[in-house]
């Protein structure tokens, strides 16, 4: 079994229908399946052979579920990169996965040209849009190759992708997917999340397909349904493409629904067409949850998941919203991450990895066949997530008795801001080159729009004065958008172990403290 068995399938099943469209342009079935071959082909002449990495620097485009659809088809690797991380991001995941071809879009032509005589291993740059030079044109080598399957096949255990995820420190690591790993995102999609999924539906992807959104795409595929591209999230133009295009599903963060929530105005939209809502990557607060209720109707669906146990671990479906906000005694549950997917356990271990009983705080831990094949070229740090069939997730939290999960808190360091990560070192490491500052930690505090984001708690050095409003400031003129702190406070020391470790957590749960839901 391979995922060409379903993107084959629906191609010839769908044959002229629109399978993606955007403000410009639509793509039937046919047209698509035509492309990629064309696509995958064309790679092949370049050299690349099954197994070769591709990374793709696109926001939303038709192009990038082209890319994606056709190195799943053809055996590439791909990995999507997040087209809001940094430079060095950039630099170092496209040469971790040891990327062959970089395909970009074109917004990134100059940011690819700044980096080109830092990434060695990367052999075609090839642009969407206007190519600048040294780079080949997309649509040229769609244009000139005539179409052909794979010249090799694609099996089970064969690799799919790469994504780059939260790490406690330094770099985000590579997770190593298959495409049995593939599947089973589509599988577990399938039975779960999208078992409503049909021709007539619309799914809009307005989060980035690099995250969750991509998810979506074979399970949409394979039920004939259309997908609506765009660019990137904007409040105005979501609500201008359900009301036009008759969106029927889509997935947002909760910030992005906030967003669209507070948008002057917002009201005189329809979304009528909505039937899913998929929310998830960071908690929602109840009350919010409840708003949205109100305005959009029993569209909600809340996932929890990470790339090392693709996708989703858990759900809270659309009738489980309903059911907790008419009724009070179920109204708890609206603070839970719902309940573990047909096809997927999870447990709760103490710290020597022994399951708790319901009701007891401790990791989660997932078992079954979504689990990754392993951190690309890290064995070790694999290892340490495995325990028998099970795998630790980080979080921490607690099961019910009735099974649902709730999130309580994070192992990782990771700051989850509006659904992207931020990891507490590199805003640390400008701190520490403040010249009054002695030591310093960045956290992730509550935000009702956010759900964190960064505040920085720092000590001066003795005889030295810092201003939290100063220092925030300060990091300001340093670091990108996303990494900025939003406040700061000002103490005379912090937390420390027995032997003088910050306790990171400490600090953060003093900010957490009295809230039904944590994380
Ligand atoms: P990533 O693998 O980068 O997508 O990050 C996954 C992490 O995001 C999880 O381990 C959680 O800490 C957090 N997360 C994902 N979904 C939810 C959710 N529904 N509620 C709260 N936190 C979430």
């Amino acid at each position: 079994m391979n995922l060409d068995v379903l993107i084959g399938g629906a191609i010839r099943q769908f044959g002229q229908r629109t399978a993606v469209f955007d403000d410009r342009r639509k793509v039937g079935f046919d047209e698509l399946g035509e492309r990629i071959d064309r696509l995958g082909s064309a790679l092949a002449a370049l050299g690349l052979v099954r197994g070769d990495r591709i990374a793709s620097l696109q926001r939303n485009s038709i192009e990038t579920v082209e890319t994606d659809l056709m190195a799943a088809r053809f055996g590439y690797v791909r990995t999507l990169l997040n087209a809001r991380s940094s430079a060095e991001d950039h630099v170092h995941c496209i040469g971790h996965c040891g990327a062959r071809a970089l395909i970009f879009g074109a917004g990134f032509a100059d940011h690819v040209d700044a980096l080109r005589d830092r990434l060695p291993n990367v052999e075609f740059f090839i642009a969407v849009g206007g190519a600048p030079a040294r780079a080949l044109p997309y649509d040229d080598l769609i244009r000139r190759q005539t179409a052909a399957p794979p010249p090799w096949t694609v099996e089970e255990h064969h690799p799919h992708s790469v994504y780059y995820t939260s790490g406690t420190t330094g770099r985000p690591k590579g997770v190593l997917l298959s495409q049995r790993n593939w599947l089973v995102v589509v599988r577990n999609h399938l039975v779960d999340t999208f078992r409503h999924a049909r021709e007539t539906d619309v799914l809009l992807h307005a989060t980035p397909l690099s995250f969750a959104s991509g998810c979506a795409v074979i399970p949409h595929l394979v039920r004939g349904a259309s997908q609506r591209i765009l660019e990137q999230f904007d409040a105005r133009r979501v609500y201008e493409a359900i009301e036009r295009d008759r969106v029927t599903t889509t997935i947002l963060v909760p910030t992005m629904i906030q967003m669209m929530l507070d948008l002057p105005g917002s009201e005189s939209f329809d979304t009528g067409s909505l039937h899913t809502v998929l929310y998830g990557g960071a908690p929602m607060a109840a009350e919010r949850i409840r708003e949205t209720f109100e305005r959009w109707g029993p569209v909600l669906m809340q996932g929890y998941g990470q790339w090392e146990a693709p996708q989703l671990i858990s759900r809270l479906g659309r009738r489980e919203h309903a059911e907790a906000i008419a009724d009070p005694a179920k109204a708890r549950r609206l603070a839970s991450a719902g309940r573990p997917l047909s096809f997927v356990r999870v447990g709760i271990v103490d710290d020597e990895g022994a399951l708790q009983p319901a009701g007891t705080e401790g990791e989660i831990v997932t078992a079954g066949d979504h689990l990754m094949v392993g951190y690309l070229d890290n064995e070790e740090a694999t290892e340490e997530l495995r325990e028998g069939p099970w795998q630790r997730t980080g979080d921490i939290g607690k099961l019910d008795e009735d099974g649902y999960l709730y999130l309580t808190d994070r192992k990782k360091d990771v700051i989850v801001t509006g659904g992207s990560n931020v990891y507490p070192r590199d805003i640390e490491d400008v701190l520490y080159r403040h010249p009054d500052l002695l030591e310093a930690v960045a956290v992730g505090v509550p935000s009702e729009q956010w759900g964190e984001t960064v505040h920085v708690v720092a000590v001066p050095r003795r005889g030295r004065e810092l201003d939290g409003e100063a220092l925030v400031d300060w990091c300001r003129e340093r670091l990108p958008p996303d990494k900025r702190p939003r406040s700061a406070s000002i103490v005379d020391s912090l937390p420390k172990s027995g032997y003088g470790k910050i306790l990171r957590r400490e600090v953060r749960q003093s900010f957490w403290r009295g809230r039904d839901r944590r994380i």
